[in-house]
């Protein structure tokens, strides 16, 4: 049967013939669960009188349960709490005009950190906080338990930011956190403390600290004021979000390393990478002392393998690629080792020879990929010494998808997979390119369940409006929980 459920259940077993209305059903729990039992209460309207029966059952991971739908009982056995919201969750997906059929659904998820990304830099730039809420429940009916927030100028940066009534209040954020914690989510807050910090630094009160004055992307890592402003910004994040336990540092395009005269000196004698994690090292060690995991962004530490060597283990890197969209992929996404960075294989695919390419690789094409010699000169050879292991059997015409991942992971690194529901350049029919996004997503995701890799966070990214953004809620949910054909017999 087909159930319209955003993701699909692993198992299912219903009846065509015989139904039963979810309304008639009340929610029974076991005492440790009674805050999320009166949670899904009001959000399923269950005050009926048949009883609706939740059992812990360690059988089932904390996330997976298996529900039998009967006509005077729905017993629902689950491991965990998240389980059984998953549970009802999916009874309310597949609800049409409240009738449900009988039968059974079981359920567990591929992939245990599921995310996605609020950009308040984006789309949600002006959503007011009860919208905001509501998408978080709408991350939460996706089976998604990780969100990423980048509050960019909605959050109050206090003495470095002047006000702006889009601000959201101390009563704002812990409406966002108990929603949340309703929904099961755990908030990774992103702030930039590298790069990326025009909109703080583009304030005239912290000009002394740009490593370009003209240019209020990027600190000076070497600027005795730089460390203490990165760290008070951890701090007012830190402060903002009780009990946190993951912090995204950002560190992504550092584009302006090496600069001013002080950091080209520095860089002259221990390279880019060098520089680079001479600052980030001292964020992770901050972060870690205080019992918080960083992320940071790999594409510097991808394209600079001293940056490589020297990264403190202790961070977990986002590993962010928006163009890959089949595996193996013929483009390949080669930090630091052309200078176009996202290159194809001349020789295989020229202007006129596309054949067996889909026509969204077509596409893509025409925007990203650009031709190159992979093979004989046309990579940085220290590139391929050290990628080459990586890139599969059939490089140079395709590449393995997502070749970096193993590679983090035999550097020592947890690796947590960022595709993207809103990206960048392309488009089609006029429109964001949901094909290419659609594609990235459901790629990344088998090859993080395939890597057995850390998790993956779907990012929104530009300055779309935010009629284009909830769609991707529910691909990166429907991705990251595991598609249902890849279940062996089912
Ligand atoms: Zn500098």
């Amino acid at each position: 049967m087909k159930l319209y459920a955003m993701p699909e259940p692993k198992f299912q077993d219903l009846s065509e013939t015989e139904f039963v209305y979810l309304y008639d059903y009340h929610i029974e729990a076991p005492a440790a669960w009674a805050a999320v039992a009166e949670y899904l209460t009001e959000r399923a309207r269950l005050h009926g009188a048949k009883p609706l029966r939740i059992v812990e059952d360690t059988a089932y991971g904390p996330e997976a349960y298996r529900m039998q739908i009967a006509t005077d009982v729905i017993t629902v056995c689950t491991g965990g709490a998240s389980g059984a919201r998953y549970a009802v969750y999916m009874l309310m997906q597949i609800a049409y005009r409240s009738r449900i059929p009988v039968g059974v659904i079981a359920d567990h998820p591929d992939m245990a950190s599921r995310g996605y990304q609020l950009n308040l830099r984006g789309p949600l730039r002006q959503t007011p906080v009860d919208v905001l809420c509501h998408y978080l429940r709408l991350c939460g009916q996706a089976k998604i338990n990780t969100v990423l927030i980048e509050y960019d100028t909605r959050f109050d940066h206090g003495k470095y930011q002047p006000y702006e009534p889009w601000m959201l209040s101390k009563t704002d954020m812990q409406q966002v956190q108990k929603t949340a914690q309703d929904e099961g989510i755990t908030i990774i807050p992103l702030i930039q403390t590298y790069g990326h910090l025009e909109f703080l630094l583009s304030q005239p009160s912290l000009s002394a600290i740009r490593e370009e004055q003209d240019l209020p992307d990027q600190l000076c890592p070497l600027h005795p004021d730089s460390m203490p402003f990165s760290k008070a910004l951890i701090d007012m994040y830190v402060e903002a979000h009780p009990g946190l336990q993951y912090l995204h540092i950002g560190g992504d395009e550092t584009r302006q390393l090496g600069k001013c005269p002080k950091c080209a000196a520095y860089v002259a004698k221990h390279g880019k990478g060098g520089l680079y994690t001479h600052y980030v090292n001292e964020l992770i060690d901050y972060l870690c002392s205080k019992g918080i995991t960083p992320l940071v962004y790999d594409d510097m530490i991808c394209a600079h393998p001293e940056a490589m060597k020297d990264l403190d283990r202790r961070a977990t890197i986002v590993y962010w690629d928006y163009w890959t969209t089949s595996d193996p992929s013929p483009l390949l996404v080669a930090r630091g080792g052309h200078e176009w960075a996202i290159v194809r294989d001349k020789a295989s695919w020229d202007d006129r020879n596309f054949e067996g390419l889909p026509d969204m690789q077509r596409e893509i094409f025409k925007v990203f990929g650009k031709p190159a010699d992979l093979e004989n000169g046309g990579l940085d050879p220290a590139y391929l010494e050290r990628y080459r292991p990586y890139l599969g059997d059939q490089f140079p015409k395709y590449v393995k998808a997502f070749p970096y991942i193993e590679y983090y992971q035999d550097q020592g690194f947890k690796v947590i997979a960022m595709p993207t529901s809103l990206g960048n350049s392309d488009n089609y029919l006029g429109a964001p390119n949901e094909a290419r996004f659609t594609a990235n997503i459901r790629t990344f995701a088998e090859r993080t369940i395939q890597a057995k890799a850390d998790g993956m966070i779907t990012s929104a990214w530009f300055r779309f409006p935010e009629s284009a953004y909830p769609i991707g809620i529910a691909l990166a949910g429907q991705y990251s929980w595991g598609m249902p054909e890849y279940q062996e017999g089912k």
